[in-house]
């Protein structure tokens, strides 16, 4: 049965996820015995009790990492062995699409159809990515004098930590696994205790691929307690972290604290949406700001929040914004046609409504939303919401919301719009609308962002670099220049006589 006609509601009510962790290839409980409910926050009804990882499960996971790295099982294989293995594995991931994608809209609210339509293919993808990029590699000979050889090579780090929030549950452990195992390492990962589902499944079937057991193990439970003594590990080599600043901060003290392990950060974003008065269809600007916000829930780490338009063409472009928010008005997640699902928790819905609260307080116009939604469901929901007369001061426009809440701001030249949109603590993402090339360029050469669009917001590519410029983080995921956060690079001189 194609998804499309699937009954989700049938599917969902007959799901029993299996909470378990994974450790040397093997389900099995937390050493404590302990486990945490899963709530979906579709209605708030807990869909599984899941491991809960402390200390001890994260020492036998990582041991289990080691021995595997150790003894080259799979370090040691051919990059071409490694790539059938991974592209074996993506197969088997498009081939699990239905279960991935409803477990994925169970556990973090998103509607099923992006699930279907986002997350587990371009979660394939990057996976099939890596292994067939890896046996196309090729290391260098150093331009030195006659007398010696050098060899520059790179050679898989070790053990990789890896912790993922639970925006994009799979799609970010994707991300962090594919050119780790690819360049040979073992992973442990801890993922989100508030979406740990998918990435349960997702080594089940790496395992089924062929991927040799410790190579890939998944210790779910709270930052605090499995997080934390991950990145503590004196035997972790690297820690590869998506989530927020704040706890992009400690993983840098982590690794102060331990072994000086390697630590790479994606972390959180205020993106800026630039609309200049020589764009000439104004409609669709405001059309993909509001796509691009609502995508998701608000719930994504580039979401172009910080909406500046200039001031001759604000008044239209708001004008649109407005008729376009009922589009994104939260409906069931698990129909096919839903835009916008719900907020990941009840945590998450106050502090969207609680910033909501401080923009009203702050003098920013509502335009639109501002309320919880859909509350009979049990679950959490909040409108597509709009403030304009919004200045860069504002805590609204100064601080992640990560909800659908968009805030217009105003401009009338060009270096105003620039300092505007350098002056946040955040550089993760921009765009800029303008038809006249040379500011389209010098724009976008001005703005302090990892990533900015012109005339477009969502064009997105496995090849392309994703990472962010100032507290948006370091590490840059994606493309083969993920690579190099995997790989030491070494030098091998070799006397010729
Ligand atoms: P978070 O920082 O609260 O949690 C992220 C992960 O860290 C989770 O697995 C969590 O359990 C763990 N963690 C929390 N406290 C910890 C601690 N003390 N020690 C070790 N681990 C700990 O972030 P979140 O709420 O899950 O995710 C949302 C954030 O992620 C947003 O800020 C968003 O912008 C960011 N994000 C960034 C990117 C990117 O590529 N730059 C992508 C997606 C999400």
């Amino acid at each position: 049965m194609s998804s499309a006609v699937r009954d989700w509601h049938a599917l969902a009510a007959g799901c029993r996820p299996d909470g378990r962790l994974i450790i040397d290839g093997r389900r099995s409980d937390s050493a404590a015995g302990e486990t945490f409910g899963c709530v979906s926050p579709i209605d708030g009804r807990t869909i599984a009790q899941v491991a809960r990882g402390k200390t001890a499960d994260i020492d036998a996971a990582v041991a289990s990492a080691r021995r595997a790295f150790d003894d080259g099982r799979w370090a040691h294989k051919p990059p071409a062995v490694r790539k059938k293995i991974l592209v074996r594995f993506a197969e088997k991931i498009l081939a699990a699409k239905d279960e991935l994608a409803l477990l994925e809209t169970l556990d973090m609210g998103k509607p099923i159809g992006d699930s279907l339509s986002v997350d587990v293919p371009s979660s394939a993808r990057c996976i099939a990515w890596y292994g067939e990029a890896i046996d196309k590699i090729y290391d260098e000979v150093a331009p030195t004098a006659r007398s010696a050889l050098a060899l520059i090579t790179r050679e898989p780090m070790g053990v990789v930590g890896a912790i993922v929030p639970w925006n994009y549950p799979l799609l970010m452990t994707a991300w962090k696994l594919g050119p780790a195992l690819a360049a040979g390492n073992s992973v442990v990962l801890k993922p989100s205790e508030k979406a740990p589902l998918t990435a349960l499944r997702l080594a089940e079937l790496a395992i089924e691929a062929g991927l040799p057991e410790g190579v890939f193990n998944v210790v779910p439970g709270y930052g605090h307690e499995a997080g934390e003594a991950l990145a503590l590990h004196m035997d972790v080599d690297a820690i590869g972290f998506t989530g927020s600043t704040r706890v992009g901060r400690k993983m840098l003290e982590y690794a102060g604290r331990s072994n000086l392990k390697r630590v790479y950060n994606e972390l959180g974003g205020k993106s800026a949406f630039l609309v200049f008065d020589d764009y000439n269809d104004i409609a669709r600007a405001a059309r993909t700001a509001a796509g691009s916000v609502f995508f998701n829930q608000g719930e994504s780490c580039n979401a172009p929040t910080r909406v500046m338009v200039h001031e001759a063409v604000a008044d239209q472009f708001i004008e649109v914004l407005k008729a376009q928010a009922p589009k994104y008005q939260p409906a069931d997640p698990l129909d096919p046609a839903t835009a916008m699902g719900a907020l990941v928790d009840d945590n998450q819905l106050r502090t969207v409504l609680g910033y909501i609260d401080v923009g009203r307080a702050e003098g920013a116009r509502l335009l639109c939303g501002g309320h919880q939604a859909r509350s009979e469901s049990g679950g959490f929901y909040v409108e597509p919401t709009v403030f304009e007369g919004v200045n860069n001061h504002m805590r609204i426009a100064r601080e992640e919301i990560f909800g659908p809440v968009i805030s217009v701001l105003r401009f009338s030249t060009e270096a105003e719009a620039i300092a505007m949109a350098n002056d946040s603590p955040y550089g993760l993402q921009a765009s800029v609308w303008s038809h006249q090339f040379d500011r389209a360029h010098r724009v976008s050469r001005a703005l302090r962002a990892g990533t900015v669009q012109v005339n477009q917001y969502d064009e997105d590519d496995i090849t392309v670099p994703f990472g962010g410029y100032k507290q948006s983080g370091n590490g840059r995921d994606k493309s083969l220049h993920a690579l190099d956060k995997y790989t030491e690079l070494k030098t091998t001189w070799m006397r010729i006589d």
